[in-house]
C-alpha cells in the first residue's frame, strides 16, 4: 500500500509539473528560460533567476568584483585546468549563457544532491533547496541564489564553441575534492563555480540584507571561508593539473 500511494504521489508530482517559457524582465539579453516545475516552484525559480539577472547588470556589482581578480580562479580541479578571474566570468555570464532549461527534481529521488547541470541544456535542482525561498529570511534566500548561479556556470559552453547537448561545460567541478576539516588540501575555494556562487550570493544579501557595501568583501571572505574549514589557509589541490592552475595560492586573508 505504502509502495502505491508513493507511486500516486510521484505521478501526481509528475501531473502538476508546468513548463513555462521565462523572459527576464531584469535584463534584456538575458537568454530566454525554459521553467520545468510545478505553479510555486517555477514562481521561486524565475524570482531567484530574475534577482541573479538584475545583479549581472548592475554596475556596482562589476565594480565590487574587480577586488577579487587578484585571486585567480581554476576552471576545473583536474588536467584540464585553466586560470580565470572573476571579472571574465562575469563578461562570460553576460554573453555565453544559453537558452536553457532551468527545472526542479524531487530530493526523494535525490537526497543527497543540490543539483544538477548539463552544460547548454539546464540545471534541475533540488526541490528542497528551491523551497528555501519561501522561509523569506535573505540568508535562505541566498542559499538558492548561490546554488543557481553555481550552477549557470555550468551551464556555460567552453569559449567559442557552439552549444550542443553534448557539449563541454567552460567551468566545471571535474576533480573536485571536498574540502574537510582535518585536510591540509582542498579546491572548493578556488573553483570558479563555487566563488561565482558566493560573489552573487554577497551581492544579493547586500542589496536586500542591508549589508554596508563596504562589507561586501567580507561576506565573500566569510563565505569563502564557511564550513568547518578555513579555507583560506588551505592549499588548492588538483588532479594532475596543468601548471597553471598549480600555481594557485591560497585565499588571502580580509585585510
Ligand atoms: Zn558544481
Amino acid at each position: 500500500m505504502k509502495g502505491f500511494i508513493f507511486a500516486a504521489g510521484l505521478l501526481l508530482g509528475a501531473a502538476c509539473t508546468t513548463s513555462v517559457l521565462h523572459q527576464s524582465t531584469r535584463r534584456a539579453d538575458a537568454p530566454p528560460l525554459t521553467v520545468e516545475a510545478s505553479p510555486e516552484r517555477t514562481a521561486r525559480l524565475i524570482a531567484a533567476f530574475d534577482e541573479i539577472q538584475a545583479i549581472l547588470e548592475d554596475p556596482t556589482f562589476a565594480e565590487a568584483i574587480k577586488a577579487f581578480d587578484h585571486q585567480p580562479l581554476a576552471t576545473s580541479a583536474d588536467e584540464s585546468c585553466r586560470t580565470t578571474k572573476a571579472s571574465d566570468v562575469l563578461a562570460a555570464m553576460k554573453t555565453r549563457l544559453p537558452s536553457h532549461v532551468l527545472g526542479s527534481r524531487c530530493s526523494l529521488l535525490h537526497p543527497l544532491s543540490t543539483a544538477a547541470t548539463t552544460a547548454c541544456v539546464g540545471s534541475w535542482i533540488n526541490t528542497r533547496r528551491i523551497d528555501r525561498w519561501e522561509d523569506a529570511t535573505k540568508e535562505q534566500r541566498g542559499t538558492l541564489i548561490n546554488t543557481l548561479a553555481h550552477e549557470m556556470t555550468h551551464v556555460l559552453p567552453e569559449e567559442g564553441a557552439v552549444c550542443s547537448s553534448s557539449s563541454d561545460g567552460a567551468y566545471t567541478d571535474e576533480g573536485h575534492i571536498e574540502c574537510k576539516g582535518d585536510q591540509p588540501q582542498c579546491n572548493d575555494a578556488f573553483l570558479v563555480s563555487y566563488v561565482w556562487g558566493d560573489l552573487v550570493e554577497c551581492a544579493y544579501r547586500v542589496k536586500h540584507e542591508g549589508i554596508p557595501k563596504a562589507a561586501f568583501r567580507e561576506c565573500v571572505m566569510g563565505l569563502v571561508n564557511s564550513g568547518q574549514v578555513t579555507r583560506a589557509t588551505l592549499v588548492p589541490q588538483f588532479k594532475n593539473t596543468s601548471s597553471e592552475c598549480q600555481s594557485i595560492t591560497p585565499w588571502k586573508a580580509v585585510e
